[in-house]
């Protein structure tokens, strides 16, 4: 490393807060805790909001007062350095001032991700020569989006992602196998692998498809905590379990990221690597690293010091009470590059207030996403199907590696034919198949009704198709919708 890199990322780690920690309880919550304790001791609008001199011990009572405090500020400061947010809240004679409680947030209205899409740049709130890091998002189920990351913001991140890490048991001697494949529409591993570097902790990147590779990685680098995209890290275990033994790596915990984990995916991961298997959150939007999941396995522990989450009625806009699905709004209360207020994520989730099964006291939880709002697809009468809902059927059947859905209609009714790669014997398979999938309403009922034809399976052999993210899994070719051509008149 060259003397220079050295020395800035020895400035780097004196403002991580990750790295000055005490070890007492869970890393993650002391270090949000650590966060607000600093806010107090440098606003004295936060102590005034808080209405003391000494913060004590902090319940979720003062983490709320943090986050209503912290968006306070970002709105005055979008409002002065962002074109967007600046004509959108004089429009409506909007101040922070008028955000005291979680309900006001209501008041302030949502982001949308078409708007971000549309003009990256009315976002921006530094100037470019400030911008350290710009990110495109990958833009699977809709248009890309450009971010734009500050020095502090990139350190923001770097900080969360290392007390992240250190809560689910990684130190110093360990490696951090980064397994995210190259054919994913959009790849976190060079952002990983930079955060770990300043952060003071080991990782490889391996992105190959190539099991024996990846096991050779695992052996030379004493890989014990694996990161990557859930239905690669999947398919890597189902395909090495039988030529391994995997129990043997003394794993600490496997992260699944950037796609939802299902339980039967994760009973099967379990089984092979004896460790935990735990279901990350993160989004470009927000500084990747959102939410990470606890040994309770009852949702996903958010970093609130950074983030504020809602659960909103799309169709309303009105908050939802815990536990009660709806679409996650995020609000980011640090970053400086591209602050966003209220930005709908499409993602269909709910909220768990705190304490949790775990060690953690204050700190609240995101439930494990249910789907995508704009991935899900209807059939039959309009049951709602989306990829994970055929993981919890599908992959505990012996040997099944992943598969793909493809939709057709056929007279008025949808047929769904499912290719579903299989390692191993097939005999008796495609009747095991059919038998899962009847378990589910979703299928049952459209064809009780007839108003879906009886599902097809084939088989496809293990290892003969290429490995498609999670996102693509459904391939609708049903014509519901009119070509735009056809749209316009012309
Ligand atoms: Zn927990």
């Amino acid at each position: 490393m060259a003397l220079l890199d050295r020395v800035k990322i020895a400035i780097a780690r004196r403002k991580l807060t990750s790295l000055h920690m005490k070890g007492e309880g869970n890393a993650l919550e002391e270090w949000i805790q650590g966060k607000i304790r600093k806010e107090f001791e440098r606003s004295k609008e936060f102590r005034q909001a808080i209405g003391r001199d000494e913060l004590g011990e902090i319940t979720r009572r003062e983490l709320r007062e943090y986050q209503l405090h912290r968006f306070r500020q970002q709105m005055a400061y979008v409002m002065e350095n962002s074109y967007y947010y600046q004509k959108k809240f004089k429009d409506l004679g909007l101040r922070p001032e008028d955000i005291r409680t979680y309900d006001d947030l209501e008041k302030v209205p949502l982001t949308d991700p078409a708007d971000l899409a549309a003009e990256p740049l009315t976002f921006l709130c530094v100037s470019q020569s400030k911008v350290m890091r710009a990110f495109t998002t990958s833009g699977t189920t809709g248009t890309r989006k450009r971010l734009f990351y500050t020095q502090d913001d990139v350190l923001n991140i770097v900080d969360a992602i290392s007390a992240a890490l250190r809560s689910v048991g990684m130190s110093g001697e360990d490696t951090l196998q980064i397994m995210f494949p190259a054919v994913s529409a959009w790849d976190p591993g060079l952002m990983l692998e930079g955060a770990c570097k300043v952060a003071g902790l080991r990782a490889k990147v391996c992105s190959s498809v190539d099991v024996d590779e990846q096991i050779g990685t695992m052996r030379a680098e004493n890989t014990k905590v694996m990161i990557g995209l859930t239905s690669f890290l999947y398919r890597i275990t189902v395909l090495a379990r039988d030529k391994y033994d995997l129990r043997s790596f003394g794993m600490k915990a496997i992260i699944c990221s950037a796609e939802p984990l299902s339980e039967a995916m994760r009973r099967e991961m379990r089984s092979a690597w004896g460790c935990k298997i735990l279901s990350q959150y993160g989004m470009t939007e927000m500084g990747l690293a959102t939410a990470i999941e606890c040994e309770a396995a009852d949702g996903l522990h958010m970093d609130e010091a950074d983030y504020l989450a809602e659960v909103i009625d799309p169709q309303t806009g009105k908050h939802l009470p815990d536990r009660t699905p709806g679409e996650l709004v995020f609000t980011s209360l640090s970053m400086q590059g591209t602050p966003l207020l209220r930005y709908r994520t499409r993602d269909v989730s709910f909220l768990i207030g705190p304490p949790c099964n775990c060690d953690f006291i204050t700190v609240g939880r995101m439930g494990k996403v249910q789907g995508r709002m704009d991935a899900q697809t209807k059939i039959g009468y309009g049951q709602k199907i989306y990829p994970v809902l055929f993981d919890e059927v599908l992959l505990p059947i012996p040997g099944v590696l992943g598969y793909r859905l493809v939709l057709e209609r056929e007279g008025y009714r949808d047929k769904l034919t499912f290719h579903v790669e299989l390692k191993g014997d097939p005999a008796g398979a495609k009747e095991r198949m059919l038998e899962a999938l009847m378990q589910l309403d979703e299928i049952k009922e459209p064809l009780e009704n007839d108003l879906i034809l009886e599902p097809i399976i084939e088989l496809v052999e293990a290892g003969s198709v290429a490995f498609a993210p999670k996102s693509k899994v459904i391939e609708d070719r049903r014509a519901n919708y009119d070509a735009p051509a056809a749209a316009k008149g012309s």
